[in-house]
């Protein structure tokens, strides 16, 4: 292993306040003769000078104890979070110049797959760093930054990461890495379309291989759920295509026909989803606006079906089954002649079932314009109160009452309280 310290690239992109804390750690770490050390994404990012603010530590030992001994050491600035006693991992914070400085510090841990795709089993914490680098996924994502007094800032790269990192590489670590844990092929996915990277041509046969196989039985969904959204929400064209060509998409559900012209959605998902971006309230979503496009043209059951095995919440369900139907049913919204028709196809679907809509019907898009900014927003001014000060009694007729000045506000035949009223009175 070459002698690498990452002196300039640490000092450059770490934060003032997380470099006190770390001194800090460092500290404390070498008065219990602790070896420590930065890990990680962090540790590429420091090389590719990009800010990351996700500071995962790690520590030969057990890194429960470690935190009660900072806890024990800087009582007014340090705080002890949560603890995971299996894993022996903790969170906690520094408060460093009036700033949170939130860490996570995790024991070294070997790990083994009982059987492929399942979760891992926890053979040794405290291990050496070695056997805690090669359970990761690839290369560029396994090096460490010792924060030890006497080798502060030195590069600990078992498996050639800075190397690959500076060839633009994705390698993964031995060759049953893919079948231990198939969601490492999303995050390939995800890296090598963040950063531009390309999968090694070994690491591309094993993808395909593991892809192949279709053992996927025993993935856990929320995992692949996980790494979906944080692949999907990089909002890039590329992600959905090669999702599809390089068949991914199998280890979400095998059965998922893959789009002919994917190409070409895969542009126009991205397209679409800049160009609305001001409507969508979270960008977290996003991810369910790919995937939404992927599955709109399947059967609700199938959707019910992918939903359950991602765990999927109510309401992400709800923005796909609702997706789907718009675009079953895309041939009102072609033939509707008024506003409110317009209105009535659109009122009850969320932004991302919406964005989805357009995506796959493009012709349309002076009808989802007309909706989202003129017609979705419109609200009358009278309610019930002034139905029953008018004298009609309370029962189904009032929203039937209300519906209809609502209907002649959107259609534009009507534009103000007074007018309301003066409609309401047809009624009475
Ligand atoms: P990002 O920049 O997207 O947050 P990251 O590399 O920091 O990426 P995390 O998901 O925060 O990713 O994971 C932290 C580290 O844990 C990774 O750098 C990698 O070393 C390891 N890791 C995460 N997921 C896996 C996995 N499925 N298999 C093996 N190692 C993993």
């Amino acid at each position: 292993m070459k002698n690498r310290f990452l002196r300039e690239e640490f000092e450059k992109n770490i934060p003032g306040e997380i470099k006190k804390a770390l001194a800090f750690c460092s500290k404390a770490a070498d008065e219990l003769g602790l070896p420590i050390f930065l890990i990680g994404g962090i540790v590429r990012d420091i090389i590719i000078n990009k800010k990351n603010f996700d500071v995962d530590i790690t520590v030969q030992g057990n890194a429960i104890e470690f935190a009660q001994s900072l806890q024990n050491k800087y009582p007014e600035i340090f705080k002890l979070k949560e603890t995971h006693d299996s894993f022996k991992t903790a969170k906690v914070v520094f408060n460093i110049d009036g700033k949170c400085v939130d860490l996570d510090l995790a024991s070294t841990r070997k790990e083994s797959y009982p059987y492929p795709s399942g979760l891992p089993v926890v053979e040794k914490i405290g291990c050496e760093l070695y056997e805690d680098v090669i359970r990761r996924d690839f290369s560029i994502n396994s090096m460490a930054l010792s924060l030890n007094k006497d080798s502060f800032y030195r590069l600990v790269d078992y498996l050639n990461g800075y190397d690959d990192l500076q060839e633009g590489v994705l390698e993964i670590l031995h060759e049953k890495s893919f079948i231990d844990d198939p969601t490492r092929i999303i995050r390939g996915l995800k890296f090598s379309v963040r950063f531009g990277y390309k999968p090694g041509e070994k690491t591309q046969k094993l993808m395909r291989e593991c892809l192949e196989s279709g053992q996927f039985d025993n993935l856990a969904g929320e995992r692949v759920k996980l790494e979906l959204k944080q692949a999907f929400n990089l909002n890039r064209a590329e992600c959905l295509a090669r999702f599809i060509n390089e068949k991914i998409y199998r280890l979400v559900d095998t059965g998922i026909s893959a789009l002919e012209n994917i190409d070409e959605i895969a542009f126009d998902a991205q397209k679409t989803i800049s160009e609305y971006s001001k409507f969508i309230q979270n960008n977290d979503n996003i991810w369910l606006i790919y995937l939404g496009t992927l599955l709109s043209g399947c059967i609700p059951e199938k959707i019910n079906h992918i939903a359950q095995k991602l765990y999927l919440s109510g309401n992400e369900k709800s923005v796909l089954l609702y997706a789907q139907a718009l675009c079953e049913k895309q041939g009102f919204l072609r033939n509707s002649k008024s506003r409110f028709e317009v209105y009535e196809f659109f009122e009850k679907a969320q932004i991302e079932s919406i964005i989805v809509f357009l995506i796959k019907n493009k012709d349309l898009k002076d009808k989802v314009d007309l909706f989202l900014n003129g017609l979705k927003d419109i609200k009358i001014s009278i309610d019930g109160n002034n139905l029953i000060q008018m004298g009609l009694k309370p029962g189904p007729l009032f929203s039937e009452v209300l519906r209809e000045v609502l209907k002649a506000r959107v259609n534009g035949e009507i534009t103000s309280y007074e007018q309301e009223i003066e409609l309401v009175k047809k009624f009475n």
